[in-house]
C-alpha cells in the first residue's frame, strides 16, 4: 500500500479510538446565572443573586431552548457537552483525513489509467 495512505489510515484509527461514547453526548452550552428572587429580606436583594444552572441549545432557524438544572446534573451536562465538542473535533479531523485518502486514491486511479494508455501506445 501507498506509504502516505498507510500513515493516514493509522492516524485515522488513532482518532477513532479517541472518540467518546456516544451515549453520553450533549450539544449545547452550559452557563450559570445569578438571579434575584424578589424577596426584599433575602440576601440576594443586596448581594449576589441565587446561583442557577442552565443548558442551552440552538436549533434550526435560530430557535433556542434552555433548561434549568440542579448543580449535580449541571456537572453531568458539562461533561456531556465536552464529549460532544470533542466528538465533533475528532469527526472533523477524520473527515479531513478521508478527503486526503480520496485524493490519493483518485491520483492512483489517474496514474493507472495513464500507465494503461502508455502500454497501449
Ligand atoms: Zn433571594
Amino acid at each position: 500500500m501507498n506509504n502516505k495512505l498507510e500513515k493516514i489510515i493509522k492516524e485515522r484509527n488513532k482518532l477513532l479510538n479517541q472518540l467518546p461514547d456516544f451515549d453520553n453526548i450533549l450539544r449545547g452550552t452550559a452557563f450559570e446565572r445569578f438571579l434575584k428572587c424578589g424577596n426584599k429580606n433575602c440576601h440576594c436583594s443586596t448581594g449576589k443573586g441565587h446561583q442557577a444552572f442552565y443548558v442551552g441549545v440552538t436549533h434550526a432557524k435560530a430557535k433556542t431552548e434552555q433548561i434549568t438544572l440542579p448543580e449535580s446534573l449541571f456537572i453531568e451536562a458539562k461533561k456531556q457537552i465536552a464529549s460532544y465538542d470533542l466528538s465533533i473535533r475528532i469527526l472533523n479531523e477524520i473527515s479531513n483525513l478521508n478527503r486526503q485518502i480520496l485524493r490519493i486514491k483518485r491520483d492512483e486511479i489517474k496514474q493507472s489509467k495513464r500507465d494503461d494508455n502508455a502500454k497501449r501506445n
